[in-house]
């Protein structure tokens, strides 16, 4: 049986015609339905082993591990259940990676991304990803002045007004192949001798 990309099983809308609405973003930031995925230096907040579980965190629970500057992103919407990532700071006092928590352990994807179910492996990986190109977009590649996070994390733009410049994430296509040797005689071709 084919193994299946598990990063490819989102099944989150995306609600980019949200991103720029300042009042729906508060009112969904604060809304007890809401969850939150927690991400520490590129590892995320999973429960479990049997199989890991992404732990989704309540507007409250957030409240408690992550600081007022924390980077905040909108991943999307389920079920009407709005979804944002945060990334704690590199030195907040949080737990050490592997190290069991009451809401779970900050662990690798790569390590446990395939062992999960897929929507939830996807929403993980979409979390990390965007931290990791905040985390590496702190400043304008034009002009070198820091730049700022919009439209609910997924662009940055430039803190000095003459510069403006818009930064977006960066998506990489990926391909994985196997390269195979197929035994069969093909007839010789006279203008291309080998
Ligand atoms: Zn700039």
């Amino acid at each position: 049986m084919p193994r299946v990309n598990v990063y490819a099983g989102g099944t989150l809308d995306r609600a980019a015609r949200r991103r720029g609405d300042a009042r729906w973003l508060a009112a969904r930031r604060d809304d007890p339905k809401t969850r939150y995925i927690a991400v520490w230096r590129g590892l995320c907040l999973v429960r479990g082993d049997d199989p890991p579980r992404a732990a989704l965190l309540s507007p409250e629970a957030i409240a408690e591990i992550a600081p007022e500057a924390a980077t905040v992103v909108l991943l999307g919407v389920s079920d009407g259940v709005a979804h944002f990532a945060v990334d704690l700071p590199r030195h907040a006092k949080v737990p050490a990676p592997g190290a069991l928590i009451e809401r779970g352990a900050f662990r690798d994807l790569r390590a446990i991304g395939g062992l999960m179910p897929a929507p939830e492996a996807a929403l993980l990986a979409h979390a990390r990803g965007l931290m990791h190109w905040h985390a590496r977009h702190r400043f304008c590649a034009v002009c070198g002045r820091p730049s700022e996070l919009r439209k609910a994390g997924h662009q940055r733009v430039c803190t000095d007004p003459a510069c403006a410049a818009e930064h977006f994430p960066r998506t990489d296509p990926a391909v994985i192949v196997l390269a195979r040797k197929i035994h069969e005689k093909v007839p010789p071709n006279p203008d291309y001798p080998l």
